[in-house]
């Protein structure tokens, strides 16, 4: 079943792609996005925020690490947070920690989305859900996702 390796020719078919994860979501799944800069992390957060009911535009939280979108879970109804970091201009895993972000992990009213997470990978939970995007062209990306903990068969 993984890893699953899908390739995209638009960031709208990347957008699709997360969009899709978002409604099979139990709660508490931590995604952590890598890949060079421009390679569709965010545009992927961008459908599956979406996909949660998030109206708000989604952009890159590079400077202030860390935003958070009050949603509710598509299926259970329960009230839901996306957590959205990008650590690219992380300085020093410290300050992850100091967000509290290991206090957000297991948590089943939460969903995280971590860009650049090599960056803190010594803070990663060991379930979670691991997404690389790798550039192939101008518009086509690759997008391998490797997960000890997803339970859609389908995917
Ligand atoms: P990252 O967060 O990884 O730095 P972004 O999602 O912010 O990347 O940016 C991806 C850029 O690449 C956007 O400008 C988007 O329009 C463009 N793009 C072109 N093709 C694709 C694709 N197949 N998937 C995702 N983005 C694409
Ligand atoms: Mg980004």
């Amino acid at each position: 079943m993984f890893p699953k390796i899908y390739t995209t020719q638009n960031s709208n078919e990347t957008r699709t792609l997360g969009l899709d994860f978002a409604k099979n979501l139990k709660g508490s799944e931590v995604f952590c996005l890598y890949g060079n800069l421009g390679a569709g992390k965010t545009t992927f957060t961008q459908g599956l925020a979406s996909g949660l009911g998030i109206k708000k535009n989604i952009t890159s939280p590079t400077f202030i690490l860390m935003r958070e979108y009050q949603t509710c879970n598509p299926s259970t109804r329960n009230p839901l947070t996306l957590y959205h970091l990008d650590c690219y201009r992380l300085e020093q895993v410290a300050d992850a920690k100091s967000l509290g972000l290991e206090e957000l992990f297991g948590n089943p009213g939460n969903i995280i989305c971590i860009e650049w997470a090599e960056r803190i990978k010594d803070l990663l939970p060991e379930k979670r859900i691991d997404i690389y995007f790798e550039n192939k062209g101008e518009d086509e990306r690759e997008i391998t996702i490797i997960s000890n903990q997803w339970p859609n068969k389908r995917i």
